[in-house]
């Protein structure tokens, strides 16, 4: 164990022992900014790949997507934002595909991990950062991507006990490990009516970061025009379910030991984030599976022209294309779901 997540146990088992028990959000937001920060978790020696690092074709059908929306409504100026960028790759990628359009926008990164944002300056040396929403530029329309940025954010989670539902909370287990048991403070009024009388146990969850984020970006892109792109995994209708996972080198692992050495995600809440956008003035379309969007938008086609260009590499193009694209690998799993400004363009790949 490094003493960095050494360091977070610690710290951790402190704040519980001097004012009791902590939120499972809490926890998740302490452990993931220790997490992202101390290095570069992704990529195969890493402990979880995405989307952008099996393939450039995944960034480069995003920068189409972006062009064909920019190409019909042309704004004088436009800004690229995308939040949680990783190593840049998926911005490299959808930027290069930008320019053949001759798109060249100024790049914005919300990201707040300093191992992180070293490695996007390398992948786009021109961006700017960002610590968090306030600073982004408010002269232009935005077009903002997110992939597997939501399913890092901490949840809350709501079980249902003989005493109603209550808010689990995190505690001590021995000297190395966390528990999550039910908490003392009673939530019933954040339970959907559907799910109050569920089966004792089950659990619901709640991501206040992603609403709050989403509701302050659709008021920017209903005030200032744009679109927003959102990829990641979860549901598409409310519903029960405890997704808080955590995965290391490849492997789940146990969320509530390791803080900081795990990477902690959940799945995200579609339906919540759509409504928040459509609350907030915009129009939505999707959630669309990733593989359904990526076909619509020619990956196929792009797969053939770089495999008839990299011979050498036909077998793993092809590969790569299954793997974003295949309804027993990400195709289905992963979502995309799109909000834009009421007078912009409506975004290509949800089959409509
Ligand atoms: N989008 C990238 C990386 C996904 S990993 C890809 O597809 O490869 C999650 C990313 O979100 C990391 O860059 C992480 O540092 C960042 N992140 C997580 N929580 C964040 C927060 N609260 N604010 C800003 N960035 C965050």
């Amino acid at each position: 164990m490094s003493s960095d997540s050494e360091e977070v146990s610690v710290r951790l088992r402190q704040q519980i022992d001097a004012s009791g028990p902590i939120s499972v959000a809490e926890y998740m937001r302490v452990a993931n900014t220790a997490y992202y920060g101390r290095a570069d978790p992704l990529g195969a020696d890493g402990d979880f790949i995405t989307a952008p690092e099996i393939s450039q074709m995944f960034g480069e059908m995003v920068g189409i997507w972006l062009s064909d929306i920019w190409l019909r409504h042309r704004p004088a100026t436009c800004h690229y934002v995308e939040l949680g960028p990783g190593r840049g790759t998926l911005a490299a990628d959808a930027l290069r595909t930008m320019r053949r359009f001759g798109w060249e926008p100024s790049v914005h990164f919300v990201e707040n991990s300093p191992a992180l944002r070293a490695k996007q300056l390398q992948a786009v040396p021109d961006a700017l950062f960002h610590d968090n929403l306030d600073s982004l530029p408010t002269d232009a329309p935005l077009c903002i991507v997110a992939n597997e940025f939501f399913d890092a954010l901490p949840v809350r989670q709501m079980v249902a006990t003989q005493a109603g539902w209550r808010e689990r909370v995190i505690v001590r287990n021995n000297e190395a490990g966390f528990a999550a048991i039910p908490g003392a403070t009673a939530v019933d009024d954040l339970i959907p009516e559907q799910f109050r009388s569920a089966a004792m146990g089950s659990i619901y969850e709640i991501c206040p970061d992603a609403s709050s984020i989403m509701h302050q970006l659709s008021a920017r892109l209903a005030k200032q025009g744009g679109v927003m792109l959102v990829i990641d995994y979860g549901y598409t209708q409310p519903a029960l379910g405890d997704t808080l996972q955590a995965v290391q080198g490849h492997q789940y692992a146990d969320p509530f030991n390791n803080p900081g050495q795990v990477d902690l995600t959940a799945h995200v809440d579609f339906f919540e984030l759509s409504n928040c956008a459509r609350n907030g003035g915009l129009l939505a379309v999707g959630p669309s599976d990733q593989g359904a969007w990526l076909s619509g938008l020619g990956i196929d086609q792009r797969a053939q022209i770089l495999a008839a260009t990299n011979p050498d590499r036909a077998g793993d193009i092809n590969a790569e294309r299954n793997r974003l694209v295949g309804p027993d690998a990400m195709g289905t799993l992963f979502k995309v779901l799109a909000a834009y400004a009421q007078d912009w363009p409506q975004p290509e790949g949800f089959g409509l």
